[in-house]
């Protein structure tokens, strides 16, 4: 068969990774294809992730400021709510960033093709339009960003609109008076608080037994007292394992150790991971190996075990981050143009950007302790910060993980407002081999938050000290 379209590299999915690699793909002189099935360009991040969330934590943010400034004297009184106006802004965010990507494919001359991908051959792809017809695509090289989606627990109502995935949360359809939220992960506390702000009353419950299970328990704390203060039940060692809709809500069963009060709810947002969408391309048409749990497997430098054929992103495993996958496809699209390059990044920070938020990289003192290494903590609480005093805000703390002997930084983690504005400064310390006393040494501004980063490498089991 004739195909329809040919290119030097044909790029599958155009969330952060797929366009990233596209572009890269093109400025290095390939000439390239960027196959997404929806009209919109940025995928999960843009669309239906990182974005949109942001934009509705932003309006929480106003909400929960204005509503402690009458401490300091200020009454905003009581939020009125526009929902369809907030929703309006929230989509409005978004749609500056995907013109924006559609704008730049145009400029770099990478063809967007929208339809469905599926592998026919090691070369070839076909693509179903939603007009039904299809193309086939002959390609040299391919990049496989295909992303994830979310986990759908399979005895949940789903064709009962109530019963919400991450999507459907931001969607903002209104603000339920109940909504039960079920995984305190990143993205399940993120929603939860964007509604506690606009006036849900939030349960959450989590399997595990601490919120976020991954970071540090002391930096999940402040977090978790003041979603206490806000109302937010949390339920830990707790499962859902039943749920029905009825006509008053979304009857659950719970199991485990702290079975919340009320049992039906006006919405449930369920948040329990994300899953690759590896094992929906019939990849195995290109001989490329694809994993039990729809992952695919990579090399350092992107590599399938294909060697013409790469993949990014979700797909390829944790941590599942948009900056994770915008590397790797840069870093594929090299590769593939002939740049003799591997993935050597060290660290990969990970951000909630609840309220306070909760940012942490490399080790974590639970990962050391559990491994024996032997580290230091420099910690430095925000009671003591100049700045997190005038913003109120002093519950958050910075702490720097460090090896014992080298001193060399190995992990930090950070709790407070903007925390996720302060952490790059950690991973460039690990990244470029610092050691505790280069960040001690180095003069941060005065009086900012980023001094904690700063006191941290100074403050050494409670007292200032030279690591140097
Ligand atoms: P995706 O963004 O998943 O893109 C894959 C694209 O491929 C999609 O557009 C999809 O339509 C397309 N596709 C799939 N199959 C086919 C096919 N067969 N044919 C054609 N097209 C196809 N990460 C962060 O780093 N920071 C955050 O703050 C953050 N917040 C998040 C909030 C939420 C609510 C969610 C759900 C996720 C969040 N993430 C965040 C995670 C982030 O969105 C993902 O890590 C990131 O989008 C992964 O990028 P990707 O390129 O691998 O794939």
């Amino acid at each position: 068969r004739k195909a329809d379209i040919e290119c030097a590299m044909v790029v599958l999915g155009a969330g952060p990774g797929g366009y990233t690699a596209a572009f890269r793909s093109a400025d290095l002189g390939l000439d390239t294809v960027l196959v997404e099935r929806y009209a919109s360009l940025g995928g999960v991040c843009l669309n239906v992730g990182c974005i949109p969330s942001k934009a509705l934590l932003h309006a929480a943010d106003v909400i929960e400021q204005a509503a402690h400034a009458s401490d300091y004297g200020v009454d905003f009184g009581k939020p009125e709510i526009a929902i369809d106006k907030l929703r309006d802004y929230k989509d409005k965010v978004v749609g500056q960033l995907t013109k924006g990507l559609a704008g730049m494919a145009k400029q770099r001359k990478v063809r967007v093709v929208q339809g469905s991908a599926k592998f026919v051959s090691a070369n070839e792809l076909e693509i179903a339009g939603a007009d039904g017809k299809t193309q086939l695509l002959r390609f040299a090289n391919c990049i496989i960003a295909a992303g994830s989606q979310p986990v759908k627990l399979p005895f949940f109502p789903w064709d009962d609109g109530r019963v919400m995935d991450s999507t459907d949360a931001l969607d903002l359809a209104d603000v339920p008076k109940k909504l039960l939220v079920v995984g305190g992960g990143i993205i399940g506390l993120e929603m939860a608080t964007v509604y506690c702000a606009l006036g849900s009353e939030v349960t959450v419950v989590e399997f595990m037994p601490q919120l976020m299970p991954g970071a540090d328990p002391d930096l999940v704390k402040p977090l978790a007292d003041r979603l206490k203060k806000q109302g937010v039940a949390v339920h830990l060692k707790t499962k859902v394992v039943e749920a029905k809709a009825q006509k008053a809500g979304i009857a659950c069963v719970f199991e485990g150790e702290s079975i919340p009060e009320s049992s039906v709810f006006d919405r449930v947002l369920v948040s329990v991971g994300r899953a690759p969408n590896g094992a929906k391309l019939d990849a195995e048409k290109a001989g490329v190996r694809v994993g039990e749990r729809g992952f695919i497997d990579v090399d350092a430098q992107m590599r399938t075990n294909v060697p013409h054929i790469f993949a990014i992103g979700d797909l390829v495993g944790q941590p599942m981050l948009a900056h994770k996958a915008t590397h790797e496809g840069k870093l594929a699209a090299e590769v593939a143009a002939g740049e003799k390059k591997e993935w050597v990044a060290r660290v990969i920070p990970s951000v909630a950007y609840t309220d306070p938020e909760i940012a942490w990289v490399g080790v974590t003192e639970t990962e050391a302790k559990a491994k024996g290494l032997k580290v230091g903590i420099g910690k430095f609480p925000w009671a003591a910060s100049g700045r997190a005093i005038g913003l109120s805000r002093t519950e958050g703390f910075t702490k720097l993980v460090f090896d014992e002997e080298s001193h060399r930084i190995v992990g930090g983690g950070i709790v407070g407002v903007h925390a996720g504005e302060l952490i790059a400064e950690i991973a460039l310390a690990i990244e470029m081999g610092c050691e505790v006393g280069d960040i001690g040494h180095t003069i941060h501004p005065h009086p900012t938050l980023s001094e904690s980063v700063g006191m941290a490498a100074e403050v050494y089991d409670g007292t200032i000290t030279d690591l140097y």
